[in-house]
């Protein structure tokens, strides 16, 4: 199915998954809708235990037991992923999304050369020869960054350096060109230089193969930098969707409000931090209503019963606040 430039890739609508514990069920991901457009790279922000990752591999249907997608949809290139067989899905995976995760090492077989890592995937997904698949390996090595595609090729995953490895699941990740990449905290394992290297080399991708990226983080500094639009997840909810200047410029939930309020802007112009009173809650004790309601410096008595709906405050932005009620 083509999709058009602007046109929804990913849409999920309603996700709620679920770990099933002896005792009790514990919602990680809550009732949890958002789009990404062909050609956007939308941020996906909050804190540890927000649900960012368990929402990604929602989308994926790599959910670990005890966890499972429980209500939802989720529309990718026109079709519900929640539908697919498990086969179907293998065939999105890889092929149609590609995926980059924090820890490079982890992700790479210890005992492989990085470009049959890299073959393994072509071969699994597309009808080319050997020769072809070798070719394209050192190509995509090429593409990431590679001087010497050839002495990568045949090297292994601890004779690379931690930028270097996570070139390689990048080019992993593109080696089928897919429509869609999820990277999922990309650079938290490097230092800022590389950091900066393999972001830059991300928003490359991004633009000159017209893919679409879910860009799940922590870090701020990184969405203003690459992002289009931007999801700031809390307790396993959606809370706020903005676009990034907007956000910004001028954030609509308190949360986000004092997520901004807690990060340093500008080297030289430190600005005292003001961290956001409490803690995150376990999932397991959530309060009822707005779930941020026992941290909010603006909290209402309406606040404390029913959990707030999702309002529209403009073109791509919503939020899930009282303080938003027409
Ligand atoms: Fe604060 Fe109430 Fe808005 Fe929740 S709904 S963020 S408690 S003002």
């Amino acid at each position: 199915m083509v999709i058009q430039e602007g046109h929804d890739l990913l849409k999920l609508e309603g996700v709620r998954t679920s770990f099933f514990l002896d005792s009790s069920v514990i919602r990680a991901v809550d009732n949890v809708s958002f789009d990404i457009r062909k050609g956007e790279i939308f941020g996906l922000v909050g804190e540890s235990g927000s649900g960012k990752t368990i929402t990604a591999l929602s989308i994926m249907r790599l959910v670990p037991p005890p966890a499972k997608i429980v209500e939802g949809k989720i529309f990718f290139e026109g079709r519900d992923l929640t539908l697919l067989t498990v086969k179907e899905m293998e065939n999105v995976r890889g092929a149609r999304i590609g995926m980059v995760f924090q820890e490079p090492m982890s992700s790479l077989n210890p005992v492989f050369r990085v470009g049959d890592q890299i073959g393994e995937i072509l071969s699994a997904h597309t009808n080319l020869s050997n020769k072809e698949i070798r070719n394209k390996s050192l190509e995509l090595l090429k593409q990431v960054g590679f001087d010497e595609p050839d002495r990568r090729y045949v090297q292994y995953p601890h004779q690379l350096s931690g930028g270097q490895r996570q070139r390689i699941l990048i080019a992993i990740a593109i080696a089928c060109n897919p429509s869609l990449v999820i990277a999922d905290e990309p650079t938290t394992a490097l230092d800022v230089a590389t950091e900066g290297q393999i972001l830059s080399l991300l928003q490359d991708l991004v633009s000159g193969h017209r893919m679409s990226m879910l860009l799940i983080t922590h870090n701020l500094h990184i969405i203003r930098g690459l992002g289009t639009r931007v999801g700031i997840m809390y307790a396993g909810r959606m809370v706020e969707q903005n676009v990034v200047a907007d956000f910004f410029q001028k954030p609509l939930h308190p949360y986000s409000t004092g997520l901004l309020d807690s990060v340093v802007w500008l080297k030289g112009h430190e600005k005292r931090l003001k961290a956001i009173p409490g803690a995150v809650p376990r999932l397991s004790e959530l309060p009822s209503g707005c779930k941020f309601h026992p941290r909010c410096p603006r909290v209402m008595a309406i606040c404390k019963g029913e959990e707030p709906p999702m309002f529209t405050v403009g073109d791509d932005q919503w939020v899930k606040c009282y303080l938003y009620r027409n």
